[in-house]
This record gives C-alpha cells, sequence and structure tokens, in this order.
C-alpha cells in the first residue's frame, strides 16, 4: 500500500509555513530506501545505485543519496551539469544515451561518467565526440515479450532503446579495434515492476550473455548495469517490492554465472527509490455538483501528470478526516482547461468541503520532475522534511517572471493594457 508513516500534523504544518501546492519529501524515509537496497546488494563488493536523477532532480536529494553512496544516471546535458555541480565525480555518473546531441557524449567524458551506449551509430559519435574510454558500456535490447515464465513482463520489441544482439557483437568488434578495453552490458525491460524476480531474470540474462560475449571477443567483462523499473504500490491493495528479496535473487544468479567474482552490479533506480518518500500536498478550494461532484484543488496536472498522462492511480488522503467513512463518490480535479486533468476519478473519499488540506501520495518520483507550464500554470515548490524533523524548501515555486524570462514581452506593460 500507499506510504503512510508521516502524520497529517506534519502536512498541516508545512501547509502553515508554504502556500500550497507543494511536494513534500521525505528525507529520513529517502537515506531508509537508500540504505535497504545497499544492505540487499551488500553481498557484491563493486555494487552502486546510480539514482535515475530524471526521477526527481534536486539538488538537495542528490546530495542525500550521495551522503548515501549513490551515484547518478543521467541523460541530457543539464543532468550531467547538476550532477556536476552536486559534486560527483565520474565514476559516480552513468550516461545513459539515446538519440543524444552529441555534444553531451563530450561533456559526459570531460566529467569521466560511465558512457551507456544505446545505438551502433553511437560508437562513431562518441569516437569523434571525446573519445572511446577503456571501458564502454552497450545497451541491449533482445526484441520480442519479456518473459518471466509464462508472464509477460514487458515489451522490449516494440521499445525504441537498445542494439539488438548481432549489433552488440558487431559494436564489440569495433570498440575493440578503437581501443576499449572492457565492457558493461545494461537493459531496461520492464518498467514499475513489483515482481520480485523481475532484477534476478534481468541479472540472469545480462550475467550470461556478457560471459559468452567476454569469451567471444576478447573484451573483460566488467559490469552488468539493471538499470530501473523496480515498482511501488501505488494502490491500497498493492504490495510492496522484496528489495531484500530482489537482492537475494540477484546473487544467486550471479553465483551461479560468476562463480569468481570480478563483474561489478550497478542498478539505476528512480521510483523505488523516491517514489513513496513524495506527497503533493494541495488544498480542496472548490467544490461543483453537475453529473458528478467535482473537488476541485489548487494543484492541477502541471504540478503531477502521471494521472492525466498514464492514467495513473495516486492515493488520496484528506488531513484530520482519515478515519471518516469514504462515501462520497468525486472526482478530484486541477483547472487546466483539459478534461484529463483530474488526480481522482469516481474515487470513494471522505466528505470534503472547500479548505480541506489533500495529500496526494507517492508523488517523490517522475512527479514534479514531470512538471510543465501549460495554460500558464506554473511550477510548484518543493520542501524537505527533514530528519531532524524540521522543513526546508529546496526548490522555489514559480513565479510569472520565470515564464515570461524565455520571451520577448514586458508583463508590466501587458497587465497595463497597453
Ligand atoms: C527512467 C530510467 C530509469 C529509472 O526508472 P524507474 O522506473 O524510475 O526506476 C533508469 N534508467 C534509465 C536509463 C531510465 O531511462
Amino acid at each position: 500500500m500507499p506510504n503512510f508513516t508521516l502524520t497529517d500534523a506534519v502536512f498541516q504544518q508545512a501547509a502553515e509555513r508554504y502556500p500550497t501546492p507543494f511536494h513534500l519529501y521525505d528525507e529520513k524515509g529517502i537515506r531508509e530506501r537508500a540504505r535497504r537496497l545497499n544492505r540487499a546488494f551488500a553481498w557484491c563488493a563493486d555494487f552502486r545505485e546510480y539514482f535515475a536523477v530524471k526521477a526527481l532532480p534536486n539538488p538537495s536529494i542528490l546530495r542525500i543519496l550521495k551522503e548515501e553512496n549513490c551515484g547518478l544516471d543521467c541523460s541530457s546535458a543539464t543532468e550531467l551539469t547538476l550532477a556536476a555541480a552536486c559534486g560527483f565525480s565520474g565514476d559516480r555518473v552513468i550516461l545513459s544515451a539515446n538519440a543524444m546531441p552529441p555534444e553531451e557524449f563530450r561533456q559526459a567524458r570531460a566529467l569521466g561518467a560511465f558512457i551507456n551506449l544505446d545505438d551502433y551509430s553511437d560508437i562513431e559519435t562518441l569516437r569523434t565526440h571525446g573519445g572511446i574510454p577503456a571501458c564502454v558500456c552497450l545497451r541491449y535490447n533482445p526484441g520480442g515479450e519479456f518473459l518471466i515464465g509464462n508472464a509477460i513482463m514487458g515489451n522490449p520489441g516494440e521499445a525504441k532503446y537498445g542494439f539488438t544482439l548481432p549489433q552488440l557483437r558487431e559494436g564489440l568488434d569495433r570498440l575493440k579495434a578503437l581501443g576499449a578495453e572492457s565492457f558493461g552490458l545494461h537493459a531496461f525491460l520492464s518498467s514499475n515492476t513489483r515482481d520480485d524476480s523481475y532484477f534476478p531474470a534481468l541479472a540472469e540474462l545480462l550475467l550470461e550473455l556478457g560471459k559468452k560475449l567476454e569469451a567471444e571477443k576478447g573484451l573483460r567483462f566488467a559490469f552488468v548495469d539493471l538499470s530501473g523499473g523496480v515498482g511501488i504500490p501505488y494502490r491500497p491493495e498493492e504490495k510492496e517490492t522484496n528489495i531484500e528479496a530482489v537482492g537475494e535473487g540477484v546473487r544467486r544468479a550471479y553465483e551461479k554465472i560468476c562463480p569468481g567474482g570480478g563483474v561489478a552490479v550497478k542498478t539505476e533506480l528512480g521510483r523505488w527509490m523516491t517514489g513513496p518518500c513524495g506527497w503533493l500536498v494541495t488544498h480542496a478550494v472548490h467544490e461543483k455538483k453537475i453529473y458528478r461532484d467535482y473537488i476541485g484543488v489548487d494543484a492541477c496536472a502541471v504540478n503531477l501528470m502521471r494521472p492525466a498522462m498514464y492514467g495513473a492511480y495516486h492515493h488520496i488522503s484528506v488531513c484530520g478526516k482519515r478515519d471518516w467513512p469514504e462515501d462520497h463518490l468525486y472526482d478530484v480535479t486541477g483547472s487546466l482547461c483539459e478534461n484529463n486533468d483530474k488526480f481522482a476519478i469516481n474515487r470513494n473519499l471522505p466528505e470534503i468541503v472547500p479548505g480541506d488540506l489533500l495529500v496526494i501520495h507517492d508523488t517523490g518520483a517522475h512527479g514534479s520532475a514531470m512538471g510543465y507550464n501549460y495554460n500558464g500554470r506554473l511550477r510548484s515548490a518543493e520542501i524537505l522534511y527533514t530528519t531532524g524533523g524540521d522543513y526546508r524548501m529546496i526548490r522555489r515555486a514559480e513565479r510569472p517572471e520565470d515564464y515570461f524570462a524565455t520571451l520577448d514581452i514586458d508583463p508590466a506593460a501587458g497587465a497595463l493594457g497597453l
């Protein structure tokens, strides 16, 4: 079920200090998850989590994860800049390329980051933009459907990412000719999966392939990168991924295929690391009864896009009413002129009146980060609830001048109607 560890008082106090809407993140929870992951993989001396920056690109959060021995997975120049500004050294950064502007390879090489190539053509681009490093990672796409037993875990055949197997073979030949000495293998075959056997199955696939290619090509197989995709329970009836069982399953695959060790294990979790440790806090500002009952809130899809974009479920609590019967049927909506701007559809909730404080759960990954400016709406603030129990604003809310900064107009003149 969703994360209910923070009491309503925490959200209410935050809302007394900062205008809603805002995302609130729990530092203690984030540190605990990082430590759990590191413990689950402690059997591997050379394990590291490279947090997927895109999930929560806030420097305060990234620095917390740095203290917890994590690195970063970046996929743009801006994310690389963020990593460097937060003091991550090159060995703590992976660039996961995909249709990259070539200059971004140069930037990643200057930082000394690991480079994860997405396509055969990237080899030439990397050669001419920063050069081929001693160790290169290749992203594998096995095509077809990714099955565990009879269950379809993903559809790599329809995904834009990675090398086919023949391309991997050709790519390694080419990289060897260009002076590379070792390689890593990466794949991301299933998203938001709470199945404990996903990472073990992926590890088995990549480790077996890596060992085979190592023997074939005479290049050292240096690491396996299991990437992201481990899921979290967004719905009350869903159960949590057992990360300890995931680590143990990967260990079994590893010891079977690499009994002598020597291959490092990397992950790039985003959602699992921070997803449950964020909440979007918003006031009910409006009630409307037509063919359905609508509760309008001061947040909208620009603050959390997942429901509008994917129809994703996010649990909603009403502060001070957690024990009330959920006997009212509502659509909870934002203010965009877009009918999919709904945080909940036909949801049973306690009776809500304007002024109530609502908490939308599990917004700590792919939440604020996917923010945008449709309808001239502005991105909200991000607040850290610290381990010491304090509140710290770690991103201010956007102001109208931020919106106008990329335009050649004078908003003050506009306000006067000139
Ligand atoms: C998005 C992404 C991740 C993180 O995915 P989660 O589902 O948040 O775990 C990791 N690696 C790459 C390359 C990604 O694109």
